[in-house]
């Protein structure tokens, strides 16, 4: 009753091209599905050069921009949107730190990777980028809003 007052957020959540590549797909959704969050959407994509850099334009002036842009077209990825109570702070939680090697063990990119240019995964980092990044990876009549039937907390 608490968490049905508090609000449901969404969240972009994708498995990068090294993921895919790696085999890592089925684990990667796995770590969601279990923590118990909805899944809303999913597709296995390539991504267009212009879309990789809408989005992570607030990334443009880094220098490694060029490579990361490389990197996520590098090979088809695996896009999801995901929905929950907490759910962005969660999945930022599940995913680890930016850097693999100082990801705590447990998470995925602690679990899973060792380098920042190959780290498996994106969750968005607000519940702002959330809408923002789902409106950018998916069309409207890609995403499902459904009701788990043996878990209707998770509306
Ligand atoms: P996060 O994905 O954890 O939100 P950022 O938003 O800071 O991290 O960066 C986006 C992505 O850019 C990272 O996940 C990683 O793939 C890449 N990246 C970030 N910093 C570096 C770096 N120093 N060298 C290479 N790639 C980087
Ligand atoms: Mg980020």
């Amino acid at each position: 009753l608490v968490a049905s007052m508090e609000q449901v957020d969404e969240t972009y959540i994708m498995v990068k091209p090294d993921g895919v590549q790696r085999g890592l797909v089925g684990e990667i959704i796995s770590r969601f599905e279990k923590k118990g969050f909805k899944l809303t959407g999913l597709k296995l994509f390539q991504c267009p050069k212009e879309l990789a850099e809408e989005h992570y334009k607030d990334l443009k002036a880094k220098p490694f921009f060029p490579g990361l842009i490389d990197y996520i077209t590098s090979g088809p990825v695996v896009c999801m949107a995901w929905e929950g109570v907490g759910v962005v702070a969660s999945a930022r939680k599940l995913i680890g730190s930016t850097d693999p090697l100082k990801a705590e063990p447990g998470t995925i990119r602690g679990d899973l990777a060792v380098q920042t240019g190959r780290n498996v995964v994106h969750g968005s980092d607000s519940p702002e980028n959330g809408k923002r990044e789902i409106g950018l990876w998916f069309k409207e009549g890609e995403l499902c809003q459904w009701t788990p039937a043996q878990a209707p907390w998770l509306r």
